[in-house]
């Protein structure tokens, strides 16, 4: 059986919403029903499906709860674009399906604020279909800034962002901008305007790159016809893209989905590299690099900081009794249990092999104790089956609770510690300062 992995929320990793509602509406039901199977089983989202403009009608008058609609301009009942005027009117976003394109169709549905269309007859449409529902389903979590002193284009930018469901924040100027990334350290995308009174588009990229990085925050820079050397200059000053106004909406989307997809690529990337491969654990690396930071804030603002090493019992003879495979069913089952038992604002690591450490910070002293006594033991009571049978595990555990002089000096602690429990006879707790003390 493989495990699900419930990994620790990390901040430039997005969390998916499940249990959202599509709403698919079309003329003919052996293509809906393809649509249909293919978005629950790749997306896990629920799909209702509906076959006329006055059945979807009195859906969504009853539960209008619906996250997205894909929809037909053309239904036989409602032949001029009405569903998606209706769903619009909803405030439901609409992806378009249709089965013909030339410009005046095109026209027309871009003319609705719609997400986008999508070809019936084109092979890949299913595909593109897929992406397009996952990237709004993300959108909702990812944040954009957008820097213009004219009011219309802010107006205009944001519109077309929000269809697409971003979270969209505004500054007339480059001073206010700054102002907002300070106060949104999580935005993932400015999309700024050349031509400002205080602060031109290239200082305001220049002064966001003082802190953010291409792959933290992506800069799309905009500048007006006629000025193609600005274009290239914005990238010069540390922008990834740029865009000409007036701007097509499809160049528009594309241009904002392609680089907040690299960011996105790239922040997949660095998480595997801080992780554990088998557990999901964060690696030793990581555990050092961010703990020093944790280490660092918690002794300025005087919190606890604990430390604790974990061993597995014996855990070669689980090997050899029951095969290196039901060894790492064990390493992976244990790893959700350490998940589950400390914050997200904990780090849990697997150093290597069957050994683990922790590092907590802003733990009550007095229950430190009783908080790796009970884990020991719920680890102690946990049976792990494996191809019918159960195998059971204890572990030894070195607490450290005195802040040493670095993180290091602690987590050597924990492991002179766990040396101890170890030879105290395994399957206990040792904790420095003793309880008795504390
Ligand atoms: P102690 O109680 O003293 O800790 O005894 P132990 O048997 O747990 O410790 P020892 O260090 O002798 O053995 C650790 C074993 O862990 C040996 C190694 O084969 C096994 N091991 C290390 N990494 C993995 C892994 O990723 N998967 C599996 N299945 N086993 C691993
Ligand atoms: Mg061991
Ligand atoms: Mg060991």
């Amino acid at each position: 059986m493989e495990e699900k992995y419930n990994y620790q929320a990390v901040g430039n990793v997005i969390k998916l919403e499940f249990g959202l509602k599509v709403l698919v509406v079309n003329n003919s039901k052996c293509f809906t029903a393809f649509v249909n199977q293919k978005i629950e089983t790749t997306l896990d989202l629920k799909v209702i499906t509906i076959s006329s403009f006055k059945a979807a009608v009195a859906l969504v008058e009853k539960s209008p709860d619906f996250f997205i609609a894909v929809a037909g301009l053309y239904l036989h009942d409602a032949n001029e674009g009405e569903m998606v005027d209706y769903l619009l009117e909803k405030k439901i976003p609409v992806i378009v399906f249709t089965g013909k394109y030339d410009d005046a169709t095109r026209d027309k549905i871009l003319s609705r604020k719609v997400i986008d269309y999508v070809l019936k007859e084109d092979t890949h449409s299913i595909d593109y279909l897929i992406t397009l529902i996952q990237r709004i389903q993300r959108n909702r979590n990812i944040k954009i800034l957008v820097v213009d002193d004219s009011w219309a284009v802010r107006k205009l930018i944001t519109g077309l962002l929000e269809v697409h469901q971003y979270q969209v924040l505004n500054a007339d100027s480059g001073q206010k901008a700054m102002k907002v990334i300070k106060k949104n350290p999580d935005i993932k995308m400015m999309i700024t305007d050349y031509n400002m009174p205080d602060m031109n588009g290239f200082d305001l990229t220049r002064e966001v790159r003082r802190s953010y990085s291409k792959e933290e925050l992506a800069i799309i820079g905009i500048s007006a016809q006629g000025c193609n050397k600005l274009s290239a200059r914005f990238i010069k000053n540390g922008a990834n893209d740029f865009m000409t106004k007036p701007f097509l909406t499809e160049e528009f989307y594309c241009r904002v989905t392609q680089n907040i997809d690299i960011i996105e690529y790239i922040n997949v990337i660095k998480d595997a590299s801080n992780r554990d491969y088998l557990t999901g654990l964060y690696n030793r690396r990581y555990f050092f690099e961010t703990g020093e930071k944790l280490y660092a804030h918690a002794q300025r603002n005087a919190l606890t900081i604990v430390t604790a090493m974990l061993d597995i019992d014996f855990f070669k003879k689980i090997n050899d009794s029951y095969g290196h495979q039901a060894g790492d069913l064990v390493l992976k089952r244990l790893a959700l249990i350490l998940q589950k038992r400390f914050r997200t604002t904990d780090i849990v690591a697997r150093f290597g092999g069957e050994e683990f450490c922790i590092m907590v910070s802003n733990m009550k002293k007095k229950s430190t104790f009783k908080v790796f006594d009970a884990l020991r033991q719920t680890i102690e009571n946990t049976r792990i089956n494996f191809e019918k049978q159960d195998i059971r595990i204890s572990v030894s555990i070195g607490v450290c609770t005195l802040v040493g002089a670095s993180l290091t000096e602690m987590v050597n602690k924990s492991d002179e510690l766990l040396y101890q429990a170890k030879h105290g006879g395994r399957n206990q707790v040792c904790l420095v300062p003793q309880e008795s003390s504390l």
